[in-house]
């Protein structure tokens, strides 16, 4: 009976466009709390990033009729990625599922409608999502945190709590697997040095939690070091060997080419504020709207970092800019290419 609703639930979500599902289950995920205290012990400043996620690891707090949770992986390595938004924007934010135009967005949706007519309360995304992944046997961790499937790590991860006992997963033998003998790629490479040893790392250093929450500037020292990046990274992700050849650009992204028509950095630096919080902010969200500044500031720092002269306008006129933390980052760039022309 268990076997039959789990076989039913898993068909149901590779109907609905999933590429991987499995089920566990639904207890404390001991292990990740485990690591969240070694994160919060390593990188003291950045314990309040580290205090929210604890929740995450306890779904029963949260549903304490939860029984079961069921979790599903789409690879978003199928899309296409428009030239122009590579190494500005992490890809995962390109090729976004919950975006309400989406395919991913309305399937998931139906997924969970489904299990709703199967009588089953649901809790969505309330639980630590890569490690549920793990548990349920799809996937392994990597030294750089991500998990790796069949598909490599470009996956988007849903999760839901319900109420129903189900035949449960076995996960893999080993959470973390074994790199590659002396690969280290993924360490050496990170700009911020966020990543700093196998399986940990620092939240506040980290280049997508700067370019999107960020309260105030980044330190100067970290200026550089974040390199184009306008929201998130994917540096990380990029140089492993493990995702080589992953990508393999079969299908448009809806809307996508629309948008990356009116983003650059001048585009962006340039936008009026009525394109960029009815344009851009339902696009990329994560940059509120009491903080639009961060996207000039964002775009001043990249700018500077491509050393291109082209953009040296721009900046300057930027020092006069009404907002104080812009004016800051464009003083900033300036010098930036100061230092430039004075190496050259
Ligand atoms: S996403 Fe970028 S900054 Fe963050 S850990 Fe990976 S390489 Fe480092
Ligand atoms: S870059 Fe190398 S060390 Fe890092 S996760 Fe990939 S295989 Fe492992």
């Amino acid at each position: 009976m268990k076997d039959d609703i789990s076989t039913k639930i898993k068909k149901k979500a590779y109907e609905s466009g999933y590429d991987l599902c499995g089920i566990i289950e639904a207890k404390p995920f001991n292990e990740f709390n485990d690591h969240i205290k070694i994160r919060v012990e390593k990188f003291p400043k950045s314990t309040y990033l580290y205090e929210s996620l604890y929740s995450l690891g306890e779904p029963l707090e949260k549903a304490n009729w939860a029984k079961s949770i069921i979790v599903c992986i789409r690879r978003y390595n199928k899309y296409k990625i428009p030239q122009s938004l590579d190494k500005l924007f992490g890809k995962v934010y390109l090729f976004d599922g919950r975006l309400n135009y989406s395919k991913e967005y309305v399937e998931k949706n139906l997924f969970e409608d489904y299990l709703k007519e199967q009588g089953m309360k649901t809790y969505r995304d309330g639980v630590t999502a890569r490690w549920a992944a793990v548990k349920a046997g799809l996937g392994h961790f990597r030294k750089n945190n991500f998990i790796y499937t069949e598909f490599g790590s470009y996956v988007w991860i849903d999760t839901w709590m319900v109420d129903v006992e189900m035949e449960y997963d076995k996960e893999y033998d080993k959470v973390i697997k074994d790199c590659p003998e002396k690969c280290n790629k993924c360490i050496e490479s990170c700009p911020t040095k966020a990543l700093s040893e196998d399986f940990t790392m620092d939240r506040g250093s980290c280049i997508a939690q700067l370019s999107f929450f960020s309260t105030d500037l980044p330190s100067e020292e970290i200026r550089e070091k974040m390199g184009t990046w306008v929201y998130g990274c994917d540096v990380c992700q990029d140089v492993c060997p493990m995702n080589i050849n992953r990508w393999s650009e079969e299908e448009e992204f809806p809307e996508l080419n629309e948008i990356s028509e009116i983003i650059s950095l001048e585009k962006i630096f340039t936008m009026d504020e009525n394109t960029l919080m009815n344009v851009l902010k339902p696009r990329f969200w994560y940059i509120s709207e009491d903080r639009i500044w961060l996207w000039k500031c964002n775009t001043l720092r990249a700018m500077a970092n491509t050393g291109d002269n082209k953009y040296s306008k721009l900046i300057k006129d930027a020092c006069n800019d009404n907002n104080d933390k812009v004016r800051k980052m464009a003083l900033w760039a300036l010098k930036k290419f100061d230092t430039y022309k004075f190496n050259k």
